[in-house]
């Protein structure tokens, strides 16, 4: 089994009437065959459009049945699977667009004020949409469906082939289309349900945005592929999502740092028991130990962590559940096939490993890792170097084998010489209980080059910049260059819909203030 074209049909030929599929935002459930039989008919409609083996297929839209069977129609066709961020801004989407060159983009109500100014730039590509009424120029997604026939389509796939091009989240720069085959995917997938311990009883929660690699490669697919139940709602509200794990016994699902924390305290808010969940994974961005701690009071759940890139597939190392207390912050060793070393961090040379807790840039391997980023040769020459991937992130090793994440090479605030990690005060200052969230960044000083600004959001506005700076004297962990020197406090903090902090926004925010 090389491709996902294989893993899909295994599915369907072993488990043909077992529910696959439900769609809270539609009310509507899919059993392997069904879904088998509608994504036929989708990919006989692309078809007839003219899209071909190799053609790209982009998706603007949140967590919707239209998205899964869009990535099964493609996966049929051999068409390149191209699933877009619905936060993005129009100019963003357009970028995208224009670098993809897609045949179809497929969209929604929801998006329709940042893609509907877009279909006059792009005369060569079709805008199908899934919602009533339609907007002038676009084809109806349900008149397509409903006009073909469910003939099996099967073109033939080679492991090599390309099966999606995703855009990393642009955290710290322009999106870059990263472009993942066949054998990436069924890699990536083997290797997760073997970590998570999947099986074909898993009645798994997609909430997390599924255009992203996080939620569509760590857990969406794996469920596929070992003929789990996928249950999936338009987006993360966290009413929605406890009340979802509660009517469909939901026992596993992905979310972002962010969102366990607004899952906590939703829980806290309305008392409400979740017996079924019982495993819970989290990555994407930095979960502060007080978080987790929390996680496992409040909702008394296995939790794991998984630390990675889009670039990677995107998993690389995995914290396990029995590990979360011990290694509180780390990101874990690396899962099988998997290979991760931290060298100088200006090296360009993977030799040039340091010693054992020293920090560094992250290098990594892996079965997964991508061809190259897409019309981006000189980009791609940056990153992968003989057969690691570069991560830009910088972090170390301890003697167990653990991996520490602690910050991004680009983030990183140098203060009289001295290297800050922003991770560091983030999660002392997270250890505050008022603190809800906490972004620190670097701002320019005269005297010591750069000094470190904590901006916060707080569960009670009557605390002080005194008590916080207090807190982190008294937390002994810190030392006194790292402290911050100045408070923001805000309402909420700049986050993509993945939930990672977006720090240029924070820094464009201060050069205003
Ligand atoms: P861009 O590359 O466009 O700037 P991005 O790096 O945010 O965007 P992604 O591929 O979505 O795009 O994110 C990967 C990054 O997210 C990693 O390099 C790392 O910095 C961070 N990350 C992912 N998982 C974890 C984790 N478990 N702990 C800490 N950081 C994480
Ligand atoms: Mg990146």
């Amino acid at each position: 089994m090389t491709t996902l074209q294989d893993v899909f049909r295994q599915s369907v030929q072993k488990y043909p009437n077992k529910e696959a599929l439900v769609d809270m935002r539609l009310n509507k459930r899919w059993t392997f065959q069904e879904w088998d039989k509608e994504a036929n008919q989708l990919a006989q409609a692309f078809k007839e459009a003219g899209v071909q083996k190799g053609d790209r297929v982009s998706t603007v839209l949140y967590n919707t049945s239209e998205f899964v069977m869009t990535f099964v129609a493609c996966i049929k066709l051999g068409a390149i699977f191209n699933p877009i961020n619905f936060r993005l801004t129009e100019k963003e989407i357009e970028f995208i667009l224009a670098d993809a060159s897609p045949k179809i983009v497929v969209f929604e109500k929801a998006v329709r004020s940042e893609v509907q100014p877009l279909i006059e730039h792009f005369p060569q590509t079709q805008f199908w949409y899934i919602d009533e009424p339609l907007p002038n120029g676009v084809v109806s997604y349900y008149q397509k469906l409903q006009s073909t026939s469910s003939e099996v389509v099967k073109e033939i796939l080679t492991e090599n082939d390309d099966y999606a091009i995703m855009y990393t989240s642009g955290t710290t720069g322009k999106p870059k289309g990263v472009v993942h085959s066949h054998r990436d995917m069924v890699d990536q997938s083997t290797i997760m349900i073997g970590a998570q311990q999947l099986t074909s009883q898993d009645r798994g929660l997609s909430a997390a945005p599924l255009f992203h690699c996080a939620e569509m490669h760590c857990v969406f697919i794996p469920r596929l592929h070992i003929g789990a139940t996928s249950i999936i709602v338009h987006h993360f509200d966290p009413e929605v999502v406890m009340k979802t794990i509660q009517s469909e016994r939901v026992n596993s699902c992905f979310l972002a740092p962010t969102m366990w924390s607004m899952l906590v305290e939703e829980k806290n808010k309305m008392k409400m028991e979740l017996p079924s969940l019982e495993k819970g994974l989290y990555g994407g961005a930095p979960m502060a130990p007080a978080l987790v701690k929390q996680v496992y009071e409040t909702l008394n759940i296995k939790l794991f962590q998984a630390y990675g890139m889009t670039e990677m597939g995107p998993a690389i190392t995995v914290l396990f559940d029995d590990e979360q207390l011990e290694k509180a912050g780390s990101a874990g060793k690396p899962l099988i096939n998997h290979e991760i070393r931290v060298i100088q961090p200006d090296a360009t040379d993977p030799e040039q490993v340091v010693p054992v807790g020293e920090q560094g840039e992250v290098i990594v391997r892996g079965p997964s890792m991508m061809s190259s980023y897409y019309r981006r040769p000189e980009a791609t020459k940056e990153v992968l170097r003989d057969g690691w991937y570069f991560t830009g992130d910088v972090g170390y090793t301890d003697e167990d084998g653990y991996l520490w994440v602690n910050d991004r090479i680009k983030d990183m605030i140098v203060s009289g010489g001295e290297n800050i990690y922003s991770r560091e005060v983030e999660d002392t200052l997270f250890d505050h209980p008022e603190v809800l969230d906490v972004a620190v960044i670097g701002e320019p000083d005269e005297k010591w080059g750069e000094r470190v600004v904590a901006f916060v959001v707080l569960k009670n506005s009557s605390v002080t910049e005194e008590e916080l700076d207090d807190f982190c004297k008294k937390s002994n962990r810190l030392a006194n260059y790292k402290r911050p020197r100045r408070y923001e406090f805000v309402n909420e903090l700049p986050r993509n819909a993945s939930g990672k902090l977006q720090k240029f926004k924070l820094r464009e925010q201060m050069k205003s203030i």
